[in-house]
This record gives structure tokens, C-alpha cells and sequence, in this order.
């Protein structure tokens, strides 16, 4: 199972419920729709593709709404523009009639820009400065050469656009968004303060929304801000391209390492994102930089990497996928991945929720489930980077849907369950009608209870997948158990190595067959049976009294023999 989740941005390129089905499966966890691109109507027809594909599939995903947020576009182009160093250019308010070469989203732009600055054209592909500036109306000299297209981002380095952290356009579109679509995660773009959160927190509440807020980092204030910020926040984004037009893009590799470092620690999923196989948006193939670029976003620490132009306006968005997936499944088995963030942990849950997948890695379980109404007690249990998976079963899709986020995490549909049931083992027995569990299997199950209370994870059991199919007396009980494929005595033929005998009303001549036995389970009665006394003066494991059931095995069965319970299971247990 991949551990590291896949954030796919949606456009033309990926429409049609097909392709979105193929992506899904070739791993996108999380569809992300930029608001700074296209109107409403288009975004909620790709959500409601999105979330039919993933239906299709049978998978959930989860869905991040991009906000416009403080940002300043360049309008549409006729066609794309070539610019060359020195030319001289004018741009103008977008509803301009004149015949101007760009336009602009927002017309505040003019009484803040002075002559002499510098602007940035798409993440700063294309450099200009800013020569003289009238009202509604500028005119600016290309410092670079390159091509300009629609809608691209005009930055203002280092001091940013004085904007609200959300435009009209976002406000309508995330009341949409969750009301109409439910709407997973919000990405705000630009946040600078504690107060942007706040500005955002208050607008939702007002309109009684609940989402997950993600702040992207993308400027010097952000970084400045970042631990307040992050507290007030679910989760992060490492928005590079931004980052890099605000900051020596030779920082940007160290603010992304602080920024997941920061977030690994507070326990909020951070995702790295931008041009992270940018190259794919023209060619089936990455470049080996884009590749490593990856691998080492995941050694840093990310809960998820995201796609951009890659797959909402690439050429090959299901190879791109495809590609992100590979990479993330070498990076994560390569021994450089001993990722365990270091964390306060002064809650119960904290501690618990680290015990648990401490656990789970020493006794090699096979999962960590944790049963979870809010999805907080996996979220916790993700915190500690456990080798294991985490499977967390919950009755709510709003939480299974926002877990796509989290590392290692998989969501599982569980039925509600009763205050009087058994929560762990409606757990388990959900967990193997899905099919993620077989017999024998040994699980470590983490939860709050009582149940349904979410921030509480206090509960830790270990568990074996499996149902005894003899009870009997368990003979050397300081014994482990072991397995092996059952022989009948009196032995007919050669026996297999380490063969479990089953012995049907013991003879003093059987002991020389008894001889390479590793366990004995036998009909015979009591601890002081001539066949119970034989295994304790062997040392071998034994469980006896178990009557005539033992002729319904067929020989070469392979049982588990527990000696100090008492009981016999099909196939290879771990007890
Ligand atoms: P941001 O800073 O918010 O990431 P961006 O312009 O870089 O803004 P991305 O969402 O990162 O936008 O996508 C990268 C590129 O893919 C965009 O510049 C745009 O050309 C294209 N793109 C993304 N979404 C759409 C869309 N819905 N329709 C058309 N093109 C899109
Ligand atoms: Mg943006
Ligand atoms: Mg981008």
C-alpha cells in the first residue's frame, strides 16, 4: 500500500468520468479545482465527474477547493503573446476598450504599483518593469524574453497585493462548494496572518459551513507566521511556484523542508506542491530531476504531493499519475525513509495513539484499525509514521473523504454501530468483509471511547484474525505456539518436517514416531494422560481433550497449536 497520498489538480485535460476513473485508479487520492481558473459552473460539473468516477472505482476521494484568494491575474489573450527583452507594453483595467496588449483582474492595481518596480508574470517566467502608470493604465518594458498567456498570475515581489484573503468569486464558490457538493478542504492561497485564518473561519462559521482549511504558504509573512498559523490551521501547503516569486527561489528548498518539518510536528498533513513533474505536461516521460524533486518532497516529510498543469491541462495526466505513484512507492521502501517526526506528546492521545503504531511495528501486525467517527484517531495515529497501514473504519464519509489527505491512512465504510457493541470486533469483522484482513492475521486496534467522542484515543488491543477450530487443554504453557501440517499416528508413510501429530488414543509404540513431531494434540483427557505427561517431558506444545473432532481435519492441514490456551487454529496464526 502507498503511504503517501495524490493531490491532482482537475482542467480540460482530465474531464470525462472515464479519465477521471482511470486516475483514480492509477492513485489520485485528492482532486484539487483552482478557482483562479474557469467559472463555478465548470468546477462543480468536474466535481460531480470526479466524484462519479471515484464511485465507479469504489473508492472515495477527497475534494480541495483552490482559492483566488489576494492574487492579480492577466486577462484573456486572443492568442498567446511573444515577448521579447526591451519591448515596451501596455496594460490596462480588464473591461478596457482599448486595444491595449494586457489586462488586468483588479483595478486597484494602478493607484498601488510605482514606476520603477518590477512585476512578475507567471511564477516569474517573465519579468517586466513598470516604466510609467496612469489611471487605469500602465505601461511596462519586458526585462526577459518568453510567451504570455491567458489568466496568468501577475506577482508583485517581496511586498504582495493589499487584497481580503478571500475574493466575492471565492466567497460564492466555497458557499457552493460545500453546500452543494460538500466540498472536503479549502486551500487558501496567500495566507499572511493568523487573522486571514481567522477572516475565513468567521465568514464560514457565519454561513454555518464546516470544511478543513488549508493554509498555502507562499510568501515571506507566511513564513514569518508560520507555527501561529499552522496552529489555527488542518493542514499546509508548500506552494513553491509563489514561494519563489516572494523569496530567493534558492530558499525555496529550505522553506520546504521547515514548513513540513513545522508541520510534522504539530501533526497537521502538509502536501508539497508545484511543477513537481512539470515536464510531463509535454512529455510521457519526467525529467530524473523531476523524479528525485518527488522522492525527496517524501523523505522531507509530506502527506501528499500534488499535480498542477500536469494533469488539468497536460498531455499525459494518467501517466503523470502513474509516474507520481511509482515514485512514491520506491522512495517509500528505500531504507532513507525512516521518517518519525520527534513531538510533544502530552495528551492521552498523543502517548496513545504513538503506542499504538510502536506496537504494531514491533509485533509486525499487519494493520493499525482504528475505528473513528471524526477521523481524528487515525489522524493521530498518521502523526507517528507507522511502517504499518492504518485502516480507519468510520460510518462517516465526511471524515473517510478527508483522510484522503493523510498519510498511510485508508478509509473503510463501517455500518453504525450500537454504544453496547463490541467496537473492536465490529471493527475487524468490517474490516475483513472489505477484504484487507485474512485469517491469521494479527491487528492492532486503536480508538476513543467512549466511542463518537471525538479527541479522544485511549484504547489500544492486539488481536489475532481468528477463530479457533478445536478447544482443548493446553499442555506447556511456557511453550510458544507453532505450526505445522497435521499427520495422523500411527505414521504410514515418511512424515513431513515439523509435523503436528494428531494422536487418537495414545500407544506406548508410537513414541519413536512421535520423535520429529513440533506438536501433539491428541483425544486423550487431563494433565496426567501418559500423552500429556510425554509432551511435558519432551518439551513439546500440546493441546489435549479434544474427543473425536479431531478425524474432521484432513492430513497435511497446516493448525496453529497454542499451548496455553488451549486451542488449535486453521493455518498459520499469530498469538
Ligand atoms: P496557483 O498559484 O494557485 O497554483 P496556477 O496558475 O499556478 O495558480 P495551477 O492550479 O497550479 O495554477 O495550475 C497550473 C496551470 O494549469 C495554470 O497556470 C493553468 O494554465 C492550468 N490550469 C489549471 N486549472 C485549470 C483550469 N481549470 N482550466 C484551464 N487551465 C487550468
Ligand atoms: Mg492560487
Ligand atoms: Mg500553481
Amino acid at each position: 500500500m502507498r503511504r503517501t497520498k495524490i493531490v491532482a489538480t482537475l482542467g480540460p485535460a482530465t474531464d470525462g468520468v472515464e479519465s477521471l476513473s482511470e486516475m483514480i485508479r492509477a492513485g489520485v487520492d485528492v482532486v484539487r479545482l483552482n478557482l483562479s481558473h474557469g467559472l463555478w459552473d465548470v468546477h462543480q460539473k468536474r466535481i460531480q465527474m470526479a466524484r462519479q468516477a471515484a464511485a465507479r472505482v469504489g473508492q472515495e476521494i477527497g475534494v480541495m477547493l483552490d482559492t483566488r484568494g489576494p492574487e492579480v491575474r492577466l486577462g484573456s489573450l486572443a492568442r498567446p503573446l511573444r515577448l521579447m527583452p526591451g519591448d515596451r507594453i501596455q496594460i490596462d483595467q480588464e473591461s478596457s476598450q482599448n486595444d491595449a496588449t494586457l489586462t488586468v483582474s483588479w483595478n486597484g492595481l494602478f493607484d498601488v504599483v510605482k514606476p520603477g518596480e518590477f512585476l512578475w508574470i507567471d511564477d516569474g517566467r517573465i519579468i517586466v518593469e513598470v516604466e510609467s502608470v496612469e489611471a487605469y493604465r500602465m505601461t511596462v518594458v519586458a526585462r526577459n524574453g518568453g510567451t504570455v498567456q491567458s489568466h496568468k498570475k501577475l506577482s508583485r515581489p517581496k511586498a504582495g497585493w493589499p487584497l481580503d484573503p478571500l475574493t466575492e468569486v471565492d466567497e460564492e464558490c466555497l458557499i457552493r462548494g460545500i453546500r452543494e457538493e460538500g466540498i472536503d478542504f479549502v486551500a487558501l492561497s496567500f495566507v499572511r496572518t493568523v487573522d486571514d485564518m481567522f477572516s475565513v473561519r468567521r465568514f464560514l462559521e457565519q454561513h454555518d459551513l464546516e470544511t478543513f482549511l488549508i493554509a498555502k504558504i507562499e510568501n515571506r509573512i507566511g513564513m514569518d507566521n508560520l507555527e501561529e498559523i499552522l496552529r489555527v490551521s488542518d493542514g499546509v501547503m508548500v506552494a513553491r511556484g509563489d514561494l519563489g516569486v516572494e523569496l530567493p527561489e534558492e530558499e525555496v528548498p529550505e522553506l520546504q523542508k521547515a514548513i513540513i518539518g513545522a508541520a510534522n510536528v504539530l501533526g497537521r498533513p502538509v502536501v508539497t506542491a508545484t511543477q513537481m513533474l512539470e515536464s510531463m505536461v509535454e512529455h510521457d516521460r519526467p525529467t530524473r530531476a523531476e523524479v528525485t524533486d518527488v522522492a525527496n518532497a517524501i523523505w522531507d516529510g509530506s502527506d501528499a504531493v500534488m499535480l498542477s498543469a500536469e494533469t488539468a491541462v497536460g498531455s499525459y495526466p494518467v501517466e503523470t499519475v502513474e509516474m507520481m505513484a511509482r515514485i512514491a512507492v520506491r522512495a517509500e521502501q528505500s531504507t532513507i525513509y525512516s521518517h518519525k517526526p520527534e513531538f510533544h506528546r502530552d495528551r492521552i492521545a498523543d502517548v496513545v495513539s504513538h503506542a499504538a503504531a510502536q506496537i504494531a511495528e514491533e509485533l509486525h501486525a499487519r494493520a493499525i484499525l482504528t475505528p473513528t467517527e471524526s477521523g481524528y484517531t487515525a489522524r493521530m495515529v498518521s502523526r507517528s509514521r507507522p511502517t504499518v497501514p492504518i485502516l480507519a473504519l468510520s460510518t462517516h464519509l465526511k471524515s473517510l473523504r478527508q483522510l484522503t489527505l493523510f498519510w498511510g491512512v485508508l478509509g473503510i465504510r463501517m455500518e453504525p454501530i450500537e454504544e453496547t457493541d463490541d467496537m473492536v470486533k465490529e471493527a475487524i469483522a468490517t474490516t475483513i468483509r472489505s477484504g484487507y484482513l485474512d485469517q491469521g492475521d494479527l491487528v492492532v486496534v486503536t480508538a476513543g471511547t467512549p466511542y463518537a467522542t471525538p479527541g479522544t484515543t485511549n484504547l489500544v488491543r492486539v488481536e489475532t484474525i481468528a477463530e479457533p477450530i478445536l478447544h482443548g487443554q493446553g499442555v506447556g504453557g511456557q511453550l510458544r505456539a507453532v505450526t505445522g501440517p497435521i499427520v495422523y499416528l500411527p505414521l504410514r508413510n515418511e512424515p513431513p518436517d515439523n509435523f503436528v501429530a494428531v494422536v487418537d488414543g495414545y500407544r506406548r509404540e508410537w513414541v519413536p514416531m512421535l520423535e520429529n513431531a513440533i506438536a501433539i494434540i491428541a483425544t486423550d483427557a487431563g494433565l496426567s494422560s501418559d500423552v500429556a505427561i510425554y509432551a511435558t517431558g519432551g518439551h513439546i506444545p500440546a493441546v489435549v481433550g479434544l474427543q473425536g473432532i479431531v478425524r474432521a481435519l484432513p492430513e497435511g492441514q497446516y493448525v496453529t497449536v497454542d499451548p496455553v490456551r488451549g486451542l488449535v487454529y486453521r493455518g498459520r496464526v499469530k498469538v
